[in-house]
């Protein structure tokens, strides 16, 4: 019988299984779950699960595992687990009086997509995912040994994952991970995270100059500091100490204040200093700015055309910092590398290798200036944080780090080929296996079992951590299909069976 026909016999029709999809989610919904507030889904879904014949175990993380057995004939299969996050980014708009902790997420069907009533945002993100895994678990398909992990605080840095005994992950084969959100699409790698910062007490001294200047890169696009990094926008962080490095050479001056960017991990929109200077100097500067300015959309015309340099004059502040400060904080700046770093080596057109100069500003006693590295292979972080620690100690800066690891995957992962295999036979399309330049949980639940094979997928999902979340409803049968065709797939005819010659990873 033709795979497609055989799934409308044990699924039924798309509408059954978006409505037996939905079913599964919703409930979900309408269980305050922002991330480090766990416990009442987690709770609900134990609940659930038991009630089903599942074996249940939380941990105190709010971690989730649960295991069923093979269906007949099939009980010494491999064991697969189906893995995904339960809590959300809550997204909220602006003056809604919507409170994550306490109101449950209002879910609405609009045709082909499923949102939120535009207070919040949707939890589709990893939820839709697990419910699909939920609900394709309540049917009549054949499968080996399960095991359903579900991780809590997923979304404030694989907190969740991170905290996960390796003995739930002992025995796991393959492990498909739901936090994807493109139908079709196979994951085998994701980049690990590391965020910087670069600290040194800030001395100040009266100021010399009588007159002061502010100098604003304002209007740039910014972005995600992993999905946005190639597109080649602009960083006015680096922009600025450029002009202001530059300008040390023709002009005498002092900084009295510098600030740009608002998170390590997005790439800034603006940048802001002010400087005080004696009246001589004015034409240079003035000179300085306007090449700048005029030069920008020689690099970022089309690419990032709204960012401007603005010039103006300001009342003069009383203090300005030295001119170690001023030159250590600016020399950093110019030192530390931003932007794409290296491409996948298996994976065409996907960065590999990233770093983000996202913020830098004072407070009273300190400069701070912090930066995101991505990295997908560990060489390539050893690389560029090597190189940041020479910039900080040849600046006087103090550097702290912390961060979790990259999943290395492949073109030719096993896994992801037997999955194509299966989206193919069951959905008649062409799958895509590809990397993404962002963290998910596989890069650290795979340090406590290297040997298990990974994938990540998911269903449609738009505009995710906004309120503008949605889900295209139709890509869920198809997911679902794949989902049931793996399972099948990985009890029959493991791929780790015929793991001989496989690559390093
Ligand atoms: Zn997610």
């Amino acid at each position: 019988m033709p795979e497609p026909t055989r799934y409308a016999e044990l699924l039924g029709d798309d509408e059954t299984v978006i409505q037996g999809v939905l079913s599964e989610f919703l409930p979900l919904c309408a269980i305050p779950h922002p991330s480090r507030r766990e416990e009442a889904i987690a709770r609900h879904l134990e609940k659930v699960l038991r009630s089903r014949g599942w074996t249940v175990e939380l941990d105190g993380a709010w971690n989730l595992r649960a295991d069923l057995p093979g269906t007949p004939g099939l009980e010494n299969a491999p064991l697969t687990a189906i893995q995904g996050h339960t809590d959300m980014v809550c997204a909220v708009r602006r003056g809604s009086g919507y409170r994550p902790e306490d109101d449950p997420v209002a879910a609405l069907r609009d045709g082909d997509t499923l949102r939120t009533d535009g207070r919040s945002s949707l939890g589709a993100d990893c939820n839709m995912g697990n419910a699909a895994a939920l609900w394709l678990l309540t049917r009549p398909i054949p499968h080996g040994p399960l095991r359903l992990l579900l991780t809590a605080a997923e979304e404030v840095g694989l907190e969740g994952a991170s905290r996960v005994d390796p003995a739930w992950l002992e025995g796991v084969a393959c492990l498909i991970n739901t936090d994807g959100f493109r139908l079709g699409d196979l994951v085998v790698s994701s980049a690990g995270g590391r965020r910087e910062t670069y600290t040194r007490p800030l001395h100040t001294v009266l100021r010399q100059g009588s007159r002061a200047f502010r100098l604003s890169f304002q209007g740039f696009l910014g972005g995600h500091s992993g999905y946005d990094i190639h597109l080649g926008r602009a960083n006015p962080i680096k922009l600025m100490a450029l002009v202001l490095g530059e300008l040390r050479e023709t002009v005498e001056y002092e900084l009295a204040s510098l600030a740009g960017g608002h998170t390590p991990n997005s790439i800034p929109m603006d940048c802001s200093a002010v400087i005080t200077l004696d009246p001589r100097f004015v034409p240079a500067l003035a000179r300085a700015a306007a090449h700048v300015s005029g030069q920008l959309s020689s690099l970022y015309g089309r690419r990032d055309p709204g960012g401007s340099l603005e010039l103006a004059e300001v009342q003069p502040p009383e203090r300005v910092w030295t001119t170690p400060c001023r030159d250590g904080t600016l020399d950093l700046l110019s030192l530390l590398y931003t932007g794409v770093y290296a491409m996948h080596d298996t994976i065409p057109d996907r960065v590999s290798a990233s770093s983000n100069l996202g913020m830098v500003y004072a407070d009273g006693e300190t400069i701070t200036v912090r930066t995101f590295l991505r990295c997908t292979v560990g060489f390539s972080e050893e690389i560029l944080a090597f190189q940041h620690a020479r910039a900080a100690r040849s600046t006087g800066f103090e550097l702290a780090s912390h961060g979790y690891p990259g999943w290395p995957g492949e073109a030719d992962d096993p896994l992801a080929k037997a999955m194509a295999r299966v989206y193919r036979r069951v959905t008649g399309h062409r799958a895509r296996i590809t990397a993404i330049h962002a963290g998910l949980e596989p890069s650290v639940l795979r340090a406590k079992n290297p040997a298990m094979d990974i994938v990540s997928t998911g269903p449609d999902i738009f505009d995710p951590h906004s309120t503008e979340e949605r889900v295209r409803l139709s890509s869920l049968p198809p997911y679902v299909r794949l989902l049931a065709g793996t399972l099948e797939e990985l009890a029959l005819r493991p791929p780790g069976a015929k793991k001989t010659k496989r690559k390093k990873v």
